[in-house]
């Protein structure tokens, strides 16, 4: 038998770099300064100017990123963060464990991706409800392609909300010809393993246009530094990126590019053979996929359950992001106010996720393909 296609294929990326990737790595072992050493200062500014953003500073996860963003707004207990249900559990967590609340709004059913509308109207509820303040609105790119950034953005202003673009699966991805890293006020991301631009542990970064909320982030990562490492100013975190994956991050960065070309690629193909079988999110017009997550929708729970079993005996892998939106999740469900997010909970049941890869070879996608259509 044909052997398994991988989800990912962190081995056959690592071969392609590995002259890089040891070069990088040496020159860590040799200065020995494995904590903001050059290493993070070089990475800060190569991610900066991928993305066009003023300012970029690296921290030691995505989650950690997050954290940072609302530390630095002062959000805390009797604060209202907005984001969507259908997200990874981090974007919820964070705004929870600083005291403040997350309210969970509906994602579009074309696009999945949180909708504008639908925030409006949570936003008016929270301000007639009376008992929290309307803070933040956390967007999540979710699998790759952008929010809709210039609606977030608009109601922002009109609302007065902090914007923070969860850019944990879509670093490199493209809105209007703009990579995403300005489209809000300050843009988190992960650089977890499985992620596009992924290390080989946790790490992540934030990108701000502004100088002193950069600041802030570098002293919040920092325990509340000042100006000297024994001047405490406020309450911050050990939440560093180590030079050691820094250093893996600048080799990865060297082939990103193509990396991201070879994913979209993929879809592309995806799309073609698979996008009149089964239903796939809608495009976001005039933006480019970071193509984190490829996924399809079935008709229902049952028809994702069976595809899933199919394709697993074929030697194909898929994933389920996320089988629970996030306001069913015991861990939320004293925070949510028991709104039912349709779109959210009807997704969760019938969406499954193909591997995408830069390493997945054409005769690997034709594979996935003709499984699928076999078994749609
Ligand atoms: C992965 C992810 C995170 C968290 O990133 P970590 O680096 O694992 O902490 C946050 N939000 C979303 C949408 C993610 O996919």
């Amino acid at each position: 038998m044909t052997p398994p296609v991988a989800f990912l294929d962190l081995k056959a990326q690592q071969a392609r770099i590995a002259p890089e990737m040891r070069r990088r790595l040496e020159a860590v072992l040799a200065h020995c300064q494995f904590v903001l050493g050059p290493e993070v200062a070089e990475l800060e500014a190569a991610l900066a100017d991928f993305c066009g953003a003023a300012h970029c500073v690296t921290v030691s996860s995505g989650t950690d990123a997050l954290q940072i963003a609302l530390m630095a707004e002062g959000i805390g207990r009797g604060d209202a963060v907005f984001l969507p249900a259908f997200t990874y559990t981090a974007t919820a967590e964070v705004p929870l464990v600083l005291g403040a609340t997350p309210v969970f709004v509906d994602v579009d059913p074309r696009t999945f991706q949180i909708d504008p509308a639908h925030l409006a109207g949570r936003v008016a509820e929270i301000r007639a409800a009376g008992r929290l303040r309307p803070r933040a609105v956390i967007g999540v790119d979710l699998f790759g392609q952008p929010a809709d950034w210039p609606a977030i953005a608009a109601l922002a202003a009109r609302e007065n909300l902090f914007t923070i673009d969860d850019c944990a699966q879509s670093f490199g991805a493209a809105l209007h010809g703009n990579r995403l890293g300005t489209a809000a006020d300050a843009t988190a991301t992960s650089f977890f393993p499985s992620k596009p631009l992924g290390a080989y542990g946790d790490g992540g970064a934030l990108f701000t246009e502004n100088a002193d909320r950069a600041a802030l982030f570098r002293s919040l990562r920092t325990h509340g530094e000042g100006t000297t490492r024994y001047e405490v100013l406020r309450t911050g975190m050990n939440g560093r990126m180590d030079t050691l994956q820094a250093a893996i991050l600048l080799a990865k960065l060297t082939v990103f590019a193509e990396e991201m070309a070879a994913r979209a690629r993929i879809a592309a193909m995806y799309d073609r053979r698979l996008g009149n079988a089964v239903a796939i999110p809608a495009r976001v017009p005039d933006s480019q996929s970071a193509w984190a997550i490829y996924a399809i929708l079935l008709p229902d729970e049952a028809a994702r359950d069976r595809m899933q079993s199919a394709l697993r005996a074929s030697g194909i892998p898929t994933a389920i992001y996320y089988p629970r939106p996030l306001h069913h999740q015991p861990a939320y469900r004293d925070a949510h106010d028991g709104r039912s997010l349709p779109v959210s909970e009807d997704l969760a049941k019938r969406i499954l996720a193909l591997p995408i890869h830069p390493d997945l070879t054409d005769d690997e996608v034709a594979r996935v393909c003709d499984a699928v259509l076999a078994n749609a």
